[in-house]
């Protein structure tokens, strides 16, 4: 107990002019110093709290698909559809709960169907980027369920985590974009009764995750260190975007469409379809028929769709992203003080040439650097400031040179 004649260390009052005088140690503290100790500390908490919000850049979701645009050519479609479902899920980031909110939103990951090399994983990249968020991408093929040889989804936290230098907090709000995501349907639309180890069983074990659950995650240097404690990362804020080709999704979805047909009403609505474009009916009853258990399917609800790239599009490619194959190389002969320029056709040859072998917009860069590769090697040596003019015959010529010429057409 504080005697008659000590002070409070703090504020320096004798015990007579304070209502209590709490003896430490080493010193006293008065009533009036607690109080006032009271509230630096709550202030001090709530600015902790205030760090750990949200640090991402949050935009609506039209500005979103402009920056995209920036990115990602065409694909208006998934665009929109993406925009809405990102913003729906970061505003639910950073809307802080009370307790008398009664309406949680609830998560929108997201499932992009469309052929390999359409922009799926530009287009989650893009997003995270964007919004300035740790992100990883896991191959849905090479996951199994645990405890059988291959990864286990645990270990597509500790990827993001890795990502994210092992800021738990900012993992917890990352992107994990998991391609191939049809290679794990199910074969037959019936569940299977002997295990299926590769297929539903991965389905099964991504549904905690993709839903929100604290999942313990091995830490650096992974299983080969047990002694070292997990770290637990909760799903509930992740934003998982999956993505596959579904090959022969059409067919489904066309049959699904025709079986609507009876009745007088749907017929009529059948007849506004537009054969060309099936994918574009997408629902997640067909991925159901896919092979995706429901329950996955009902834990990925938004649904979108990627159009084949067409020469166009392609052509694009080449020239309007921000980072365009063309602006890089632009830049890259910029840098050795050489103005290079492509002429049209000699784009053109190159869009043809990715469109004949199959290869999409990843062709267009390995078309690219094969022609390129001479110019590349020889002008810098030159110290030749001369302009430099990429022409089809120049083109021509030397992917004639290159190993693609002698591939056959697939
Ligand atoms: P997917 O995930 O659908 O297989 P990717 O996103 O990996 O395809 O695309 C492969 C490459 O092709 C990308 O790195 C990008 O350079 C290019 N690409 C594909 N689609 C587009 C697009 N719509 N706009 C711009 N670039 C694209």
């Amino acid at each position: 107990m504080a005697k008659a004649t000590d002070k409070c260390s703090f504020c320096g009052r004798p015990k007579k002019e304070t209502r209590l005088l709490i003896a430490g140690l080493e010193g006293h503290i008065c009533d009036s110093c607690v109080l006032q100790a009271q509230i630096i500390l709550s202030e001090e908490l709530a600015n902790d709290k205030k760090k750990d919000l949200p640090d991402f850049l949050l935009m609506k979701p039209v500005e979103i698909k402009n920056y995209l645009d920036q990115f990602v050519i065409g694909q208006d479609e998934a665009k929109r559809v993406i925009a809405v479902a990102v913003y729906n899920h970061y505003k639910r980031l950073s809307h802080v709960r009370t307790n008398d909110d009664d309406v949680e939103i609830e998560k929108s990951n997201i499932v992009i169907v469309g052929e390999t090399g359409t922009g799926k994983t530009l287009l989650a990249r893009t997003v995270a980027k964007m919004l300035n968020v740790p992100f990883c991408i896991a191959d849905a093929t090479a996951l199994t369920e645990a405890g059988y040889v291959g990864e286990d989804v645990e270990s597509i936290l500790a990827r993001l985590l890795q990502v994210a230098d092992y800021n738990v907090a900012a993992a917890e709000r990352g992107i994990i974009f998991i391609d191939e995501i049809d290679k794990i349907a199910r074969k037959g639309d019936n569940p299977s009764i002997t295990r299926d180890v590769s297929g539903e069983g991965v389905q099964q074990a991504l549904l905690k995750m993709l839903e929100g659950a604290i999942v313990n995650v091995p830490p650096q240097g992974g299983r080969k260190h047990p002694e070292q404690k997990m770290i637990q990362i909760n799903t509930q804020n992740i934003l998982f975007i999956t993505g596959g080709a579904f090959d022969g999704i059409d067919k489904k979805i066309s049959n699904r469409l025709q079986t609507n047909k009876i009745g007088y009403k749907a017929d009529r609505k059948h007849e506004n379809i537009d054969k060309d474009n099936i994918l574009q009916y997408i629902t997640p009853v067909d991925l159901k028929s896919f092979g995706l258990i429901p329950e996955l399917v009902g834990r990925l609800p938004i649904v979108t769709f990627m159009h084949a790239l067409d020469k166009e599009t392609l052509r694009r490619i080449l020239t309007e992203p921000k980072n365009s194959l063309i602006k890089q190389y632009t830049k890259l002969f910029e840098l050795d003080n050489i103005k290079i320029t492509f002429e049209e056709d000699a784009l053109s040859f190159v869009v043809e040439k990715a469109i004949e072998f199959k290869l999409g917009a990843r062709g267009l860069r390995s078309i690219l650097e094969g022609v390129m590769n001479d110019a590349m090697f020889e002008l810098p040596s030159k110290n030749s400031t001369k302009p430099f003019k990429v022409t089809k015959a120049f083109v021509e010529e030397k992917f004639r040179k290159t190993s693609m010429a002698h591939l056959k057409v697939a």
